[in-house]
């Protein structure tokens, strides 16, 4: 099979790298090694709704939210606005939409392809990959590759470029029918009952269907996502109490990285978008909008690539350029950040809530998006009148300059 360029993996990334270059003109394959495009759901869905109209994602996809609230063991904080800003998402319904999108631009979408390895030239550069599907092995050639498998990363382990994250988040959630639901607010909750490196969260999908989550940090903690998710759901812990009834429909489990931006993500014919090339905000381990922002910016400079007959690492080195220029200082500031949360204990998140509180829903949004510097929040750092707020935003603004 000759293919300009082969896509691994039809999430969000691969989607989107497949949409803008097919596109462009470029003969397209997409491989995804499920029955079909999200199949599996692994993530909680939560975005914005600013790169939502940006993707040009439809209106039924989405939950719009526009309260956030957050409990600690011993506080709670609202944050209200005034229109919704964040939102959760129906992943099957948005990740396939993406991939229908790709589609009919012209790409071709391949399922049950499971890629196992690669295609090597006599100087070592990746021209193709290969694996199975149901009728038997199959061989994509291609003049670009891209690795969008994820936090699985399968292409570019083959190729030893890059070996397993070292740090990573493990997910556990039940997407569940309840009794009781506000459909404008979702709530985090942190503190060592919840979760002893990370948070647990109840998100609004829609009337009365919610996804109740736990994420553990990894190394940090030993402990299981599945089982604390399920002791919490038990013992109707902090606002869980308030849902009444809790009838699980669907379980998701999953796994994102956290090592920063610590890869390489171009070499001669290939690039690495989303997961595997470790696009994800660490404060609240999101990637999706990255995936499609990135993987629409990968789809073209790879295009340009093709077109101009010279795909080497040079040549698809742009992409590396944008993406580092729009996100790398936020994400080091977020590390940052998260490196001052994971260390929390119940008291001291007890007291990091007493900050939160202080903070207006611009502020906060621009917070937990790692969007540092757009609104005043590099400001608080120096004129806030609380001291504890000064601090936390210092930390930000140490690491901008
Ligand atoms: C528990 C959890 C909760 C999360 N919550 C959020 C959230 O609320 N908001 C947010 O923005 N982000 C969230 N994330 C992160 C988000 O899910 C990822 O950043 C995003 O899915 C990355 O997209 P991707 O396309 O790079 O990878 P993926 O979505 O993982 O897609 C990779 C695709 O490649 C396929 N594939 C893998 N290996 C192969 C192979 N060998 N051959 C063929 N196909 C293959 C897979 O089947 C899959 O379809 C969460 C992650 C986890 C684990």
């Amino acid at each position: 099979m000759d293919y300009d360029l082969v896509v691994v993996g039809g999430g969000p990334a691969g989607s989107s790298v497949a949409y803008e270059a097919a596109k462009k003109g470029i003969k397209v394959a997409v491989l995804e090694k499920e029955d079909s495009i999200a199949e599996t759901v692994r993530t909680s869905g939560v975005t914005w709704i600013k790169d939502i109209m940006e993707f040009g994602i439809p209106r039924d996809c989405y939950n719009p939210v526009k309260n956030y609230s957050f409990c600690s063991p011993n506080n709670q904080v609202t944050i209200s606005d005034t229109e919704p800003k964040a939102a959760v998402l129906d992943v099957r319904k948005t990740y396939r939409w993406l991939a229908s999108q790709a589609e009919k631009q012209g790409a071709e979408i391949f399922v049950k392809t499971i890629i196992n390895d690669v295609i090597r030239n006599d100087r070592g550069d990746i021209i193709g990959v290969c694996g199975t599907d149901q009728q038997g092995k199959v061989e994509y050639h291609a003049k670009v590759i891209v690795d969008a498998s994820g936090f699985a990363s399968t292409v570019s382990k083959t190729m030893n470029f890059v070996t397993q994250w070292k740090r990573f988040g493990a997910g556990a959630e039940y997407e569940a029918r309840v009794e009781k639901s506000d459909t404008d607010t979702w709530w985090l909750m942190v503190g060592q009952k919840y979760s002893p490196a990370g948070y647990a969260w109840i998100f609004p999908v829609s009337e009365n269907i919610v996804r109740i989550g736990v994420g553990i940090g990894k190394p940090d903690s030993a402990v299981d996502p599945t089982e604390r998710l399920k002791e919490l759901i038990r013992i109707k812990a902090g606002p869980i109490k308030n849902l009444g009834k809790i009838t699980p429909i669907e379980f998701h489990y999953g796994l994102i990285p956290n090592d920063g931006l610590s890869r390489k993500t171009v070499f001669n014919n290939l690039i690495l978008v989303g997961d595997s090339a470790g696009q994800a905000n660490p404060l609240v381990l999101e990637g999706i909008r990255y995936a499609i922002k990135f993987g629409r910016i990968a789809g073209k400079v790879a295009s340009d690539a093709i077109k101009k007959g010279n795909t080497d690492r040079e040549a698809l080195s742009p992409y590396e350029n944008r993406w580092k220029k729009e996100i790398q200082s936020k994400i080091n500031s977020a590390g940052k950040v998260q490196d001052r949360w994971i260390n929390l204990s119940d008291l001291e998140w007890d007291k990091e809530l007493e900050i939160i509180k202080e903070l207006k829903p611009e502020e906060f949004l621009d917070f937990i998006k790692a969007d540092f510097g757009l609104t005043n929040v590099i400001k608080l750092a120096t004129h806030h009148p609380k001291l504890a707020v000064r601090q936390l935003f210092n930390l930000v603004k140490s690491s901008k300059n």
